[in-house]
């Protein structure tokens, strides 16, 4: 039985968490399991950075570690604080608090005084070589390279020029600091890496401090070591990358954590690389970082997502050590599910017919009782104005219906959703012979909640009282991208020309007369419709609100 339930948990493991169990084991994290969430701030984070965050705070969480923030901004040209706060903001919206906030940059001067001790220990030089000749002299992984005539400066002569290079004696690109490892070896990120450029350009934090800056990989092990993380959790890219991390930190005789890659996430039906995104913004294919197509997490946030649906959709997805594509729905399911137990319901005519129930009295209203959430009795129940003018969906009523139709059609009954059984009896038409009444008839012992409502049809439909309901902009959003694979496109194309052109449709729709709360972000459940959300446009006057996802899923259907 033990062995057995043993054996289970063992299975549950991800692989990650395999390697975090076993380090643990072989006494390798004496003071705690340490991990990290890195992100450049160049740009605003997608779903691809949720996965990694959940990932990284994860296992921290679940072996009562901790996680730092660490902005990786060593690229000054590309990089804002605009995109420092976002991300930020982010993080915190997905629930997670990292233990310590970081910046690559603080650490500028202990990476410079270690290249110090490189240079020191003959295993670093400057190359004056053209950025041409490095690239082409790195060779082929198939042969050797071949060594810079700068390869064997003396450590006097390299010491002279790295202080030279960071006092702002040379211009852009005209020499680079070199790690001296193996021009020889089979893996091309050994053949003697770069470690700093010279780049006059002002960084967000440091200012015009510096003007020589350290390349990606000297500055991220380094990065970790200083902050005593125990497992750097990155993307498969790197996985090439782990002699070169760990070279330096075995070089410079420092805390040495360990690497551990995972495959990145890719989704159908978006791109996710920042350039791209930032592309969408800058040339007005989307109206910002946070529009609610964007596959941003601020996108998502506006669209009417909740952290819980992202969280579950990355805990759902797992770890992977391979590269896969998965499927949106994936997210639209994990999001209905969260909302299902906690939008509020609410009735909304999207595409309105009217109807008159020709035996109600004129002038009478009535207040149906109707409730708020089914899954949740705690929501409680609200009252909907009922008269004789009714607004319902035209799609609703059908002048020749197929035989399974079991809404609206002239002699058929429908339950109206929290009032009475109507019949439809007869229809008047417009001159472009569209539907514009539809005459019925009610009957009053059928009432919702009342003794006598028994009475069973087959369908239910849902309604708003003309006279009572409010008009709202709705926001229909689509996929942005008409094809799974919008990045997939041939040379000399783009992947805007697979944008999907009706991804955003605004209608003015009726909805009823009040709600519970109106504030930016307050989640609602169209009923039979989907479920949307209070944008940020919404005025109180004006309410406006965002599809988030329909309730269920018509994209999968369109597909068959
Ligand atoms: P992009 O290519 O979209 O610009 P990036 O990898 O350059 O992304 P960073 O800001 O450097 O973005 O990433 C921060 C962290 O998030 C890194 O650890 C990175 O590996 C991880 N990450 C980025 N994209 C994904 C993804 N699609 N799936 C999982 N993790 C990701
Ligand atoms: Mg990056």
């Amino acid at each position: 039985m033990e062995e057995k339930k043993e054996e289970q948990s063992e299975k549950m493991l991800n692989f990650v968490e395999a390697i975090v169990e076993s380090d643990i084991a072989e006494g390798k994290c004496k003071n705690g399991i340490y991990t990290r969430f890195p992100p450049e701030p160049n740009g605003y984070l997608h779903i691809g950075h949720a996965k990694s965050i959940c990932l990284n705070f994860g296992i921290a969480k679940k072996y009562g570690g901790k996680t730092n923030i660490r902005f990786d901004d060593t690229n000054p040209v590309k990089e804002d604080v605009e995109y420092v706060d976002s991300i930020k903001e982010d993080v915190k919206w997905l629930g997670f608090e990292w233990n310590e906030e970081h910046y690559a940059s603080d650490y500028f001067e202990q990476l410079y005084q270690w290249a110090i001790d490189l240079i020191k220990q003959g295993k670093a030089y400057v190359d004056n070589s053209s950025q041409e000749e490095i690239s082409k002299n790195r060779g082929v992984p198939t042969a050797p390279g071949i060594e810079s005539p700068y390869r064997n400066r003396s450590v006097e002569e390299n010491l002279d020029l790295f202080q030279r290079m960071r006092a702002g004696e040379f211009p852009d690109g005209y020499c680079v600091l070199r790690a001296k490892i193996d021009m020889a070896s089979p893996n091309m990120h050994m053949r003697d890496p770069i470690m700093y450029r010279i780049l006059h350009a002002t960084h967000h934090r440091t200012g015009d401090k510096w003007c020589i800056y350290p390349m990606y990989d000297y500055a991220h092990g380094q990065s970790d070591s200083i902050e005593g993380i125990t497992h750097s959790i990155c993307t498969l890219e790197f996985e090439v990358h782990r002699p070169l991390y760990d070279w330096f930190c075995e070089n410079l005789h420092i805390h040495h954590p360990q690497q551990v890659e995972f495959a990145r996430l890719n989704v159908n039906y978006t791109v996710m690389s920042k350039r791209k995104l930032l592309q969408l913004v800058k040339e007005g294919y989307v109206s910002s970082w946070d529009d609610p197509r964007m596959p941003t997490i601020c996108g998502f946030r506006r669209r009417g997502y909740t952290p819980a649906s992202i969280r579950n959709f990355a805990e759902t997805i797992g770890v992977a050590k391979r590269e896969n594509v998965i499927d949106i729905s994936l997210l639209e399911f994990c999001v209905r599910e969260d909302l299902n137990k906690h939008a509020l319901r609410t009735m909304a005519v999207l595409n309105p017919v009217k109807l008159v129930i020709d035996n109600y009295p004129e002038g009478q209203v009535e207040m149906m009782d109707a409730v708020n959430n089914p899954e949740d009795a705690s929501a409680g129940t609200r009252k909907v104005p009922f008269s004789k003018y009714l607004w319902i969906e035209r799609d609703d009523f059908m002048e020749n219906p197929p035989k399974k139709f079991f809404r609206l059609a002239i002699g058929q009954e429908v339950r109206l959703k929290y009032a009475y059984i109507i019949r439809c009896d007869s229809i008047e038409k417009d001159e472009q012979g569209e539907v514009k009444l539809i005459h019925c008839t009610y009957f009053p012992e059928t009432r919702s909640g009342s003794a006598e409502s028994n009475r069973k049809v087959k369908g239910t439909i849902h309604w708003l009282s003309v006279d009572h309901c409010q008009t709202a902009e709705v926001r229909l959003f689509d996929r942005l991208f008409s094809v799974p694979e919008p990045d997939n496109v041939e040379e000399g194309h783009t992947f805007l020309e697979n944008l999907n052109p009706d991804s955003l449709k605004v209608v003015s729709a009726y909805v009823e007369p009040a709600f519970i709360d109106t504030n930016y972000l307050a989640k609602y459940q169209f009923e039979r419709i989907g479920y949307f959300c209070i944008d940020k446009d919404s005025t109180p006057e004006k309410l406006v609100f965002n599809r988030t996802v329909t309730l269920k899923d018509s994209w999968a259907k369109m597909q068959k």
